[in-house]
């Protein structure tokens, strides 16, 4: 199977602090992996260098084999394949949701309107908010703009989508219909690395599971090994806290 992304020796340190400690993983075409661990044990600084976000201090990242720790690579045409979700879901509030979502598109991508509406318009269904098009992201609940913030996300074209604790800032009963969303994102086989601390989610959708601690991968396999047969004491431990 094509590998989307390869890490290799993986080591970031902000000052003395070494936060990520020497990570060795790779990520298949359509595979989905979610990312479980403790609070600063290194989730996110791992998924920001995956798109350099956050320039890892040694080691290779090789994204559809791109090198982006090359300097030579361009990394803004790399970034358009990659699309990131964050925990806050950052809209633009002087634009209308159709307007968040047809702006990259037609700035970078060099889109049409019409062509990027269209788009818009099929990934506003998509996420289930067709008939939110034309609000201001204020007027909206947590969930829906975190579903606006998917959807442009995936406007422009990405192959892999990166999300970090996208349901973590929302209200309980706005979680599911996120998860739905990336639920159907899995099964039309879009490459995903999600950060989450919803086992369930993980559970039901995730093709691997792999557990940090103290910047380290410390285990990894099937949603089926990682929960019901954990082998490390501190995944072991992590996972009573947390089921
Ligand atoms: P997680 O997402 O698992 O909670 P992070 O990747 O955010 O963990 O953080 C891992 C460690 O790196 C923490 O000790 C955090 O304080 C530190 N860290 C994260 N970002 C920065 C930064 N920009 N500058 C300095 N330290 C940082
Ligand atoms: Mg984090």
């Amino acid at each position: 199977m094509a590998k989307k992304v390869i890490v290799e020796n993986l080591i970031k340190k902000y000052g003395d602090n070494t936060v990520l400690r020497g990570i060795n993983t790779s990520i298949d075409d359509g595979e989905v992996v979610c990312v479980i661990g403790p609070s600063g044990s290194g989730k996110s600084t791992f998924l920001r260098c995956l798109n350099r976000l956050e320039e890892p201090t040694s080691g290779t990242i090789l994204v559809d084999d791109f090198d982006l720790t090359d300097k030579k690579t361009d990394i803004n045409l790399v970034r358009q394949n990659i699309g990131m979700v964050f925990q806050h879901f950052n809209l633009f509030p002087h634009l209308s949701v159709l307007d968040n979502i047809t702006l990259a598109p037609i700035d970078l991508n060099k889109e049409s309107k019409e062509e990027a509406e269209k788009t818009a318009l099929e990934l506003l269904e998509m996420v289930g908010l067709s008939d939110k098009k034309d609000v201001y992201p204020a007027s909206l609940s947590g969930g829906q703009q975190q579903r606006v913030a998917i959807a442009r996300a995936l406007a422009m074209k990405p192959d892999i989508m990166l999300f970090d604790e996208p349901t973590s800032a929302l209200d309980p009963e706005m979680v599911g219909d996120v998860l739905e969303v990336m639920k159907k994102l899995a099964h039309q086989g879009m490459t995903m690395v999600i950060v989450t601390h919803e086992m369930g989610f993980a559970k039901e959708v995730a093709h691997r599971v792999i557990f940090t601690d103290g910047g380290n991968f410390i285990e990894e396999g099937s949603p089926k090994d990682i929960f019901e047969n954990p082998q490390n004491e501190r995944t072991k431990s992590f996972l009573q806290k947390v089921l």
